[in-house]
């Protein structure tokens, strides 16, 4: 059998990563027109957070995909790998001066080994006057480091890398036996979906190393300090499709961020950078028998649609994906999905 996964971001590689568990005696190949730095998935701070707002088909399933996530990243951390993943452990702060609810998040505090109410005093750690908040503590995944990782093991465990843009599912007719579709905004043309939409985010990078804790404010401000540098943020633009830095966004993170924190200001630039959020209000997780027109039909699982939480939540949705792939290659029609 030969599986095509379609895409290299955090989706595509944790979802061929968990295909060659499964089909050991499989050809696993990916395809891709955009890697490492030009995926979306680079972009990201890599926070395990999925907001309340991370959505899959039932509440449980959601909750099953948060939960399988955090048990591979925490698997990585604990490894000898942690270090060459990008993997590790991080606490910090979700502060609200407006309600209670946004600081609370169920399945955190069911997942995450520490999710309590933060006290008074640690409600003054951060200038601002904060009324509600919460401490966690949880897990970090440096894309720029764990993308590499991850094609390269895929590769040594016979795994091929091809580049190419797919215009159409129709044009890999004959190609692979099944395909995984992990095409993040890619998915917006290929299924015809305008429930897929951007979200912009913006970010700036930059060396603070005695910033040792994450911090999230309001209006999508945050510090996140990773193994190359602390990440400030951010913005969430909905249906824009701008990947220029925006001097204004720019701006207006430094100012939230820096009175969140004042000693941010003696911090060292590294780099500006912006990303698309491949945004479906319920992630796309399922199979396809796909009607190319003229051929006969795809067998095609589709795996998109993670918004703001795809670094954090890929492997629960790989793992997902793996299995309605075992289903889609014992089934020959469309009655048995
Ligand atoms: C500023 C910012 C901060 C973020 N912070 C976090 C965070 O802290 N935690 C978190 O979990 N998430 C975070 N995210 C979200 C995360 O980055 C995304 O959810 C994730 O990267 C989506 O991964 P993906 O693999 O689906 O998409 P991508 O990384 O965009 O990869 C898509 C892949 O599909 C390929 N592709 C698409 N179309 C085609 C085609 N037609 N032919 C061939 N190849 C194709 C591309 O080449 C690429 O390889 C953040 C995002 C941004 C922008």
């Amino acid at each position: 059998m030969h599986i095509g996964v379609i895409g290299c971001g955090m989706v595509g590689l944790t979802t061929a990563l968990e295909l060659q568990k499964e089909f050991r005696n499989a050809q696993i190949s990916i395809v891709a027109d955009k890697f490492n730095e030009d995926t979306c998935s680079y972009v990201a701070a890599g926070l395990f957070r999925p907001s309340t707002s991370f959505t899959g088909p039932t509440k449980d399933i959601t909750y099953k995909w948060i939960q399988d996530s955090y048990e591979y990243w925490d698997n990585i951390r604990r490894s000898s790998e942690a270090s060459k993943a990008g993997v590790c452990q991080l606490s910090g702060y979700i502060f609200s001066k407006v309600n209670p609810s946004i600081v609370r998040n169920e399945f955190l505090e069911k997942v995450l080994p520490i999710y309590r109410q933060a006290d008074e005093r640690e409600l003054r750690l951060c200038q601002g006057d904060w009324k509600y908040g919460s401490f966690f503590t949880t897990i970090l995944t440096e894309s720029k480091m764990f993308l590499p990782y991850a094609a390269d093991k895929f590769i040594q465990q016979n795994g091929k890398i091809h580049s190419q843009n797919i215009e159409s599912f129709s044009k890999l007719q004959g190609k692979f036996d099944i395909i995984v579709n992990c095409t993040g905004l890619g998915a917006q043309n290929l299924c015809e979906d305008q429930q897929l939409v951007p979200i912009r985010g913006q970010i700036i990078k930059v060396k603070a190393p005695w910033i040792k804790m994450a911090f999230y404010g309001e209006n999508d401000t945050y510090i996140i300090p990773g193994f190359e540098g602390v990440i400030l943020g951010g913005c969430r633009q909905y249906e824009s499709y701008k990947t220029e830095i925006c001097q204004y966004d720019k701006m207006s993170i430094q100012e939230r961020c820096y009175n969140m924190l004042p000693s941010l200001k003696k911090s060292q630039f590294i780099r500006d950078a912006c990303g698309l959020r491949p945004h479906k209000s319920i992630v796309r997780v399922e199979p396809e028998f796909y009607d190319t027109k003229t051929n006969g039909k795809l067998k095609i699982v589709h795996n998109y649609g993670h918004g703001g939480y795809g670094i954090c939540t890929s492997p629960g949705t790989a793992k997902y994906s793996v299995e309605l792939v075992k289903d889609l290659h014992s089934s020959s029609n469309l009655s048995k999905l």
